[in-house]
């Protein structure tokens, strides 16, 4: 997956700004080895923790759950045009950047990942401005479970 610098400082802005609740987001490109387009999104954890705390028991600090109608429309438009939904981020709030069970769960449908080919953005935030890691993971079909990967960083 390619990302610009300047899309990358987007995220980490955003990371800053939403702390200390999780951040959350879509990456799309035009094609496969185009650069990733930033589609911020609302982490809407909180009101279903409100609403149903016994099915949503985490809050936005430790968890992200991005809004539904904003997922919906960000992905078909991006189908419709003939792009592709390649990847997921979102940030880890006072803690180290790795792909956690729950990440692990929200990404896949059943026991099949969800977006087989999409990489899924971690970064970690310390306070408001300090993001201090990044790492991607995504689906590796032999071990049958996320493993690291390299984004690429472009221009
Ligand atoms: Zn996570």
């Amino acid at each position: 997956m390619k990302l610009r610098r300047q899309d990358l400082d987007q995220i980490f802005s955003q990371a800053g700004a939403e702390y200390p609740a999780e951040c959350c987001g879509i990456l799309t490109a035009t094609a496969v080895d185009a650069a990733s387009q930033v589609h911020p999104c609302r982490n809407i954890q909180d009101e279903l923790h409100a609403k149903d705390p016994e099915q949503y028991p985490r809050e936005s600090r430790i968890a992200y759950f991005i809004e539904p109608q904003q997922l919906f429309q960000i992905v078909s438009t991006t189908e419709k045009s003939g792009g592709l939904v390649t990847g997921f981020y979102h940030s880890h709030i006072d803690c180290d950047t790795y792909f956690s069970e729950e990440d692990k769960e929200r990404a896949m449908a059943w026991d099949e990942p969800a977006y087989p080919d999409a990489v899924y953005v971690v970064v970690s935030v310390y306070g408001e401005s300090d993001v201090r890691a990044t790492k991607a993971f995504g689906w590796d079909e032999e071990s049958r479970d996320f493993v690291e990967v390299e984004i690429d960083i472009v221009d």
